[in-house]
């Protein structure tokens, strides 16, 4: 073969197989005919946000245009806007179940309404997506349904406030569920369990020094590889992928309280999720076109650390579920209910409960939290339930009931013990782990309430309901006698007796 044809027909195929490799899509002569919408801001050049009825228009648009898009309201503000999740995939979206089953990432826009560039990096970066031939995105695109939630607090945008039009801040409200907005990020999260979520924000009083802050879910419960690998993702990976691009970079919070493990605000309730997360601020004094793109780069750092790590992100994140379900029978691991990762924490419960026992107006009370965090009660009790501490999300359940909490929602009474939860036998052995935790001062107490409750618990086996209930009086009687004169703690007398009524109830003819 001549050497020049030769040469000259492996160019040819090499320019063949580039084509290929660059261009692996059908459909691609369609595709570039289109132009991609613009958004408000785009078509300003920076000069005033996107209103509301632009996003509305533009999402549509999007989704019109794009196979790759779809989008659905899955919540409603108190004015009554429409809080949408938008789902890019290729070469269209999975299905939701088939999107929860599988990977998929999120990207939530301006929880604080006053904070507008993230929600304009989320249009951008959904449309971007929908229309991109970029072989990385697409191979991603391949692999993973990146979801969107771009407004999340959009009376809060509308009025320029932080907080939604009740005046709540809702990145306060991750916890306890309170807000309308709060529950449709909720629901998202508990439904697809994102590998990676992006809660972004701006520092709106801040100039600069740096252009964009990031941080990682900082609580200590989460579960120890994900929070490492997630250190990692924004120190080793977003901060010099970012500043490449010429901004410069910080850890959000230092010095100040405002970077530390609150179980109540999106970043590290991510991690208590079982995910990824990363919180992004850019200073909100500076250009807006800046901050779009100084957000902008940091969720395509985040894109390319997914795409180069998938599998190794994957693995941990499916396995997390697990270890913490794992970790939360094992009452010898502390919990904490304050600290941080760069924080000593000064609130621990270092026996963990077994679970918590709740009445059942508590656990009426708690139905949202129950359903939004998809945990797991068990009706071993007829007067109450029973929430256990070995499942998935344990690590928000001291959070939510346990009264030595900051924030907890109900005071739940913890157990140390989940064998025959809801009698005697069980209560017994919270009697002995008081008196382990010295909440006794006569050694002749414990054993007299121990006598009382083997007495109950013979009557509770014959099912002589009369005797326990007289007996279960008693009990009332010596731990009223105890509190009256100071020989039990305030925390075991209070348990002990809510123990006892919840007996009573479940005895009652
Ligand atoms: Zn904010």
């Amino acid at each position: 073969m001549n050497y020049f044809n030769w040469k000259k027909r492996l160019s040819q195929l090499v320019i063949v197989m580039l084509m290929i490799t660059l261009f692996p899509l059908t459909g691609l002569a369609e595709e570039t005919d289109i132009e991609p919408p613009l958004t408000g801001f785009e078509e300003r050049n920076g000069e005033g946000w996107t209103t509301h009825p632009e996003e509305l228009e533009f999402l549509e648009e999007v989704a019109t245009l794009s196979d790759r898009v779809s989008y659905d309201q899955i919540g409603t503000s108190v004015e009554g806007r429409p809080i949408h999740l938008v789902r890019v995939g290729f070469p269209e979206p999975p299905s939701d179940e088939d999107i929860a089953n599988g990977n998929n990432m999120l990207v939530i826009g301006t929880q604080h309404g006053n904070e507008a560039a993230p929600r304009e990096m989320a249009l951008e970066l959904l449309r971007d997506l929908a229309f991109t031939e970029d072989e990385e995105l697409v191979e991603l695109l391949h692999d993973t349904t990146i979801l969107f939630i771009p407004t999340a607090n959009p009376d809060g945008r509308e009025a320029d406030t932080r907080s939604n039009a009740d005046g709540i801040d809702i990145n306060r409200e991750h916890l306890s569920l309170s807000t309308l907005e709060v529950q449709a990020i909720a629901s998202v999260l508990d439904e697809f369990n994102p590998d990676i979520t992006v809660d972004a924000h701006e520092r709106p009083r801040d100039s600069g020094n740096p252009d964009i802050e990031m941080l990682w879910p900082r609580n200590l419960n989460i579960d120890e590889e994900l929070r490492s690998l997630n250190q990692e993702m924004v120190e080793d990976y977003l901060f010099p992928s970012v500043e490449e691009y010429g901004f410069s970079t910080g850890l959000y919070g230092t010095p100040g309280g405002a970077g530390g493990g609150d179980e109540r605000i999106m970043r590290n309730m991510l991690g208590l999720r079982n995910g990824l997360g990363l919180l992004t601020e850019t200073a909100g004094l500076q250009e807006p076109n800046y901050r779009v793109d100084a957000q902008l780069r940091a969720v395509e750092g985040v894109l390319s650390f997914y795409h180069d790590r998938f599998q190794e992100i994957t693995s941990i994140v499916s396995g997390a579920p697990e270890r913490q379900a794992f970790i939360g029978s094992e009452q010898n691991q502390p919990f904490y209910l304050d600290g941080a990762d760069n924080w000593e924490p000064t609130n621990v419960i270092e026996t963990k409960p077994t679970g918590y026992l709740l009445t059942n107006n508590q656990a009426d009370a708690m139905a949202t939290h129950m359903n939004l965090f998809s945990l797991e009660k068990e009706d071993v009790y007829s007067a109450g339930k029973y929430i256990s501490m070995s499942q998935p999300k344990m690590a928000v359940i001291p959070f939510l009931l346990d009264k030595r909490a900051t924030y907890n929602e109900v005071e739940g009474i913890a157990l140390y013990n989940s064998q025959n939860v809801g009698t005697a036998v069980n209560m017994n052995s919270l009697v002995d782990h008081f008196a382990n935790e010295n909440a006794f001062i006569n050694e002749r107490d414990v054993r007299t309430l121990k006598m009382q409750l083997t007495a109950i618990d013979r009557f509770e086996k014959n099912e002589d309901s009369t005797k326990v209930n007289k007996h279960l009086d008693g009990l009332i009687d010596l731990l009223d006698y105890q509190v009256d004169n100071e020989l039990i703690s305030e925390d075991a007398a209070g348990d002990l007796l809510g123990y006892t009524e919840l007996l009573k109830e479940k005895w009652m003819d």
